[in-house]
């Protein structure tokens, strides 16, 4: 397939699933997780080069019509991605956000840093600990398997994109007010990973009780994020996601 039929194909795929236009900007890339996937012109992307690979093709020459019509948006994603989850000497970086990144100093990015750093010392001082209990809630109480394992999951998967989200929210450099504010829009994911890694704390804090109290140091830190990031981004919490808020 060549480039013209490559970008005929992936108009036509927009056209027929209704894209959302600036979905995957403001989601938690958590794509396994997503109910939009077929609204998300990203998603699409990485499904049509699977598709090609495993045809045993080149995926790169019948791509560039889709990296054409998408390569900015690709990048940035891809950039984010190896930044929220803390991917050394990450090959996609355009290098200015990085170094932004390294050299910025506000409390709310220390904090979420902090947050990220005792989240992986956590989870590795007790990620036995952890298997266990879940081997035995298996046998006992599915429910309660379900809820520890979401809850590990979710720790996990937010524990260095609320600090990569809030940057971008602070030093992006986006002037734009309202519902096309980068800046808003990334606050507000990042507030959203803030509340739902407080959660799932909180169900750590049930069945690792003789932990409890470093767990509670852990919540009211998230806590003391998500006061200053709603003091910080007035209105952050009335900004529309677009496909996920209404
Ligand atoms: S909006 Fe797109 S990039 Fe974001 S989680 Fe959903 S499928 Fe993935």
């Amino acid at each position: 397939m060549g480039n013209k039929r490559a970008l005929e194909k992936s108009q036509k795929a927009k056209a027929g699933k209704r894209l959302i236009p600036g979905i995957h900007n403001f989601c938690d890339r958590w794509c396994d997780r997503c109910t939009l996937t077929d609204r998300c012109s990203i998603f699409a992307f990485g499904k049509e080069e699977e598709r090609i690979l495993s045809e045993g093709r080149e995926a790169g020459s019948e791509m560039t019509g889709f990296v054409g019509t998408m390569l900015k948006d690709a990048l940035r994603l891809l950039n984010d991605l190896a930044l929220e989850h803390g991917l050394e000497n990450n090959p996609f970086a355009d290098n200015h956000e990085t170094d932004v990144l390294e050299e910025q100093d506000h409390y709310l990015l220390r904090t979420a840093d902090d947050h990220a750093d005792w989240m992986q010392k956590w989870t590795d001082r007790n990620n036995l600990r952890i298997s266990s209990i879940l081997s035995t809630l298996e046998e006992t109480s599915g429910e309660n398997y379900m809820l520890l394992k979401d809850a590990v999951e979710v720790l996990r998967w937010y524990m260095n994109f609320i600090v990569v989200k809030f940057s971008r929210a602070l030093y992006s450099g986006d002037t734009a007010q309202g519902a096309l504010s980068d800046s808003l829009g990334s606050a507000k994911i990042a507030l959203i990973a803030v509340d739902r890694s407080i959660e799932s704390l909180r169900v750590l804090q049930k069945f690792i009780s003789d932990d409890s109290g470093e767990l509670k140091k852990g919540i009211g830190r998230l806590e003391r994020i998500r006061k200053r990031a709603l003091k910080e981004f007035p209105g952050v919490m009335e900004f529309k996601r677009p496909g996920f808020d209404f």
